[in-house]
């Protein structure tokens, strides 16, 4: 049987920035968060479909998106597990050695 599917999954995050919110008419905590898509194998091998970086109201949720790079930059480091961003590409670099393995098997 293979298993294969898709997933969300919404991360927030210990930062926040001072805004004025048009829809509380006040200012308010902005919260970073971020939404992202994904695919996978088995449960191990992944891949992201969509991600997006937003800074939301904690209100009424009211926000914008952000650039991707500005918003890892403040995170410090890529917040996706590494086997939900790139566990495809060990999945081929598996599949690859399997395949080396079947062919160059000695002889005998
Ligand atoms: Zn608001």
């Amino acid at each position: 049987m293979i298993l294969w599917g898709t997933g969300d999954c919404e991360l927030t995050f210990d930062l926040s920035e001072r805004e004025y919110c048009q829809k509380c008419q006040q200012d308010q905590d902005f919260a970073l968060r971020l939404k992202y898509e994904y695919g996978h194998f088995y449960h191990l091998f992944g891949w992201v479909m969509s991600k997006q970086y937003q800074l939301v109201c904690p209100v009424c949720v009211h926000g914008w998106v952000l650039n991707p790079r500005a918003a890892v930059a403040l995170i410090g480091s890529n917040p996706i597990p590494f086997y939900r961003r790139n566990g495809w590409a060990v999945m081929l670099g598996l599949g690859v050695v399997v395949g080396m393995a079947v062919v160059y098997r000695p002889a005998g």
